[in-house]
């Protein structure tokens, strides 16, 4: 049997590990937002693998609310961050802090209030998909009926319903890549943590997932997903991080870094323009 597709789901919290008081929990998550608190800072997380630095001194601070995009070329450092930030990966230097709560000195606090979506994400595929739903749900502490609840509307959501007597390996790339999101977000995190939700989606999908990610920070929740469809990010996203060769290039909204590069275009020539030279010194 494969691993199931949330890493960070494996060790939900019913206890907060400092300064959170125990009314900040429901299910071992916050029932409602923190708004004083950022929903996520950096502070030089620094990564190195061997003598090659992956991800170095990485420091920006992401509000509750916020959609924010991480953006950055190929090998820049984007997975490697988000790998640090969920506790997947050890931070050489530097720290993360998700609703103020340590991901290094006080891990279990920090995971069970975020979701994160890896880029590969790994299903059981001999479950069904309200089995699989309703597991993960389970490993946080969602009581049965909520878990029900919440799988069929997912499933409804984003168009699984009819597949709900199928077994999840039999589920084509786009379908599985549903279902990983839809257990990523099962026991309704403050804060997720998306890297490349749309791959291998459809058009419709996208759609339904713009949507969704739209309607949950409207609820003052936090998402934090990167993409190479620079579309999608300028359409969705409140604010944008840069990151090449493993430095945070540019942050801000798109105007802001409209500004920063001089460029008055779309995203993708803002985006071109602010990597250009790091681009070029990689050729
Ligand atoms: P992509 O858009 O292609 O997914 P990315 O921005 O997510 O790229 P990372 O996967 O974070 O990039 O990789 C950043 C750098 O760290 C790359 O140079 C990559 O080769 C290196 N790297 C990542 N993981 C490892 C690893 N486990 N061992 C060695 N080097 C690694």
């Amino acid at each position: 049997m494969t691993r199931v597709a949330l890493d960070v789901a494996q060790t939900p919290s019913l206890e907060p590990e400092t300064n959170l008081s125990p009314g900040a929990y429901s299910h071992g998550v916050y029932s409602q937002p923190i708004t004083t608190v950022p929903a996520l800072q950096l502070r030089n997380l620094t990564k190195r693998f061997g003598t090659k630095p992956a991800v170095q001194q990485l420091s920006l601070s992401v509000a509750q609310g916020e959609l924010f995009a991480f953006l950055g070329a190929n090998g820049a450092g984007k997975t490697t961050t988000l790998r640090m930030i969920a506790g997947l990966l050890q931070p050489d230097a530097g720290d993360a802090l998700i609703l103020g709560q340590s991901i290094t000195s006080a891990p279990r606090a920090a995971k069970s209030v975020m979701a994160y979506l890896p880029d590969d994400p790994l299903l059981y595929g001999k479950l069904r998909p309200m089995e699989h739903l309703e597991f993960v749900a389970g490993l946080w502490n969602v009581p049965a009926a909520e878990a029900e609840q919440r799988a069929q509307a997912w499933l409804e959501t984003l168009g699984l319903w009819g597949n709900r007597g199928e077994l999840i390996e039999g589920f084509s790339r786009g379908m599985k890549q549903k279902m990983a999101l839809a257990a990523a977000l099962i026991h309704e995190p403050q804060l997720m943590i998306l890297d490349e939700p749309l791959t291998g989606l459809d058009a419709s999908a996208v759609r339904q997932v713009k949507d969704l990610l739209q309607e949950y920070t409207q609820r003052g929740r936090t998402v934090i997903l990167t993409t190479h469809i620079l579309e999608v990010a300028q359409a969705l996203s409140d604010r944008i991080g840069i990151i090449s060769n493993g430095h945070l290039r540019a942050l801000g909204t798109l105007s802001e870094l409209r500004a920063q590069s001089g460029e008055s275009g779309s995203l993708e020539d803002v985006f071109l323009e602010l990597t250009r030279e790091d681009s070029a010194a990689t050729l």
